[in-house]
């Protein structure tokens, strides 16, 4: 698997969709690829945070500018 096929596979592989001989090339890829590796755990990081916003939002919290600005500043950046 390349790095490409791997960012396609990232959102099926965190929602537990990928099928499992898709699945087994990722984590294959993911244990040797330190880029994907990382970008994967900036998306994890970037779902949380993004919970966490709307979970305030539905208990009727306002959402201070910073914690906006924390989840803006952990979208996932492509290494290049
Ligand atoms: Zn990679």
């Amino acid at each position: 698997m390349k790095c490409r096929e791997c960012d396609e596979f990232l959102v099926d592989y965190v929602a537990g969709e990928l099928p499992s001989d898709v699945l087994a090339s990722f984590e294959v890829h993911i244990a040797r690829c330190r880029n994907c590796r990382v970008y994967l755990e900036q998306y994890r990081l970037t779902i949380k945070a993004g919970k966490t916003a709307c979970e305030a939002i539905q208990q009727g919290l306002t959402i201070p500018e910073e914690l906006i600005e924390a989840i803006l500043a952990v979208k996932p950046k492509r290494a290049t």
